[in-house]
């Protein structure tokens, strides 16, 4: 089933084409400060395999890697859609409170753990990264190739 969602209002849609490469609970500062929440539930799929309709404001910060991370919201209604890290190229993260059917997010890992605050609860199953974890190879193996 493919993976698909919307912002608050309606204004910006998404569909995906092909599934998450990367599934996972975000426990970091930056993530609490731009959700206003305890953690940011966030899947990652191809660039080029999901398709966005409406205007999406992008705000561009240094992220945790100390590397670029653009922030894509509604402009219209203010919901949190969308994240890009430098650090991850040819990805995009979907924020999954955003899915129409938000149950078909399936997370793999909690990371950014050593940020979390003690009312911050997490599934005692899912494995536990104090900061980001070594991903390099399921990530780029998850990446249709382009050329
Ligand atoms: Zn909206
Ligand atoms: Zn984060």
């Amino acid at each position: 089933m493919n993976l698909s969602g919307s912002c608050l209002c309606g204004a910006v849609t998404y569909a995906c084409s092909s599934p998450a490469v990367l599934s996972g609970n975000c426990h970091c500062l930056d993530c609490k400060k731009a959700s206003g929440s305890g953690y940011v539930p966030v899947f990652f799929v191809a660039e080029n395999a999901i398709t966005i309709r409406g205007e999406v404001k992008w705000y561009e910060h240094a992220g945790a890697s100390g590397k670029p991370v653009r922030r894509g919201f509604c402009p219209h209604c203010g919901s949190q859609m969308f994240g890009k890290p430098a650090a991850m190229p040819k990805l995009i993260g979907v924020r999954a409170g955003s899915l129409d059917d938000p149950a078909q997010y399936e997370p793999q890992v909690d990371i950014y753990t050593s940020r979390a605050p003690t009312w911050d609860c997490m599934d005692p199953a899912l494995p536990k990264f104090a900061e980001m974890p070594p991903m390099q190879e399921p990530v780029q193996q998850g990446v249709p190739k382009t050329d």
